[in-house]
């Protein structure tokens, strides 16, 4: 007896942002357990691990309004 099963798992895929410390290999997703600081203009994750900063992204300025 086989009992064959759809599996649905492929086709479902998100495009998951995961970040790794490349200190300890923590990982997790960018929503995950990182320590997220926002500071003017810019956001910092750091593991919660080891406590090294994992990503440093710089969000580009919003034009001048003239
Ligand atoms: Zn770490």
């Amino acid at each position: 007896m086989s009992t064959h099963h759809a599996s649905t798992d492929d086709t479902n895929s998100r495009p998951k942002a995961v970040l790794f410390c490349p200190d300890c290999g923590h990982e997790s997703s960018l929503s995950g357990d990182w320590i997220v600081r926002e500071s003017a203009g810019r956001t910092t994750h750091t593991c919660p691990v080891c406590d090294a900063t994992v990503e440093d992204r710089r969000r580009p300025e919003p034009a001048l309004a003239p």
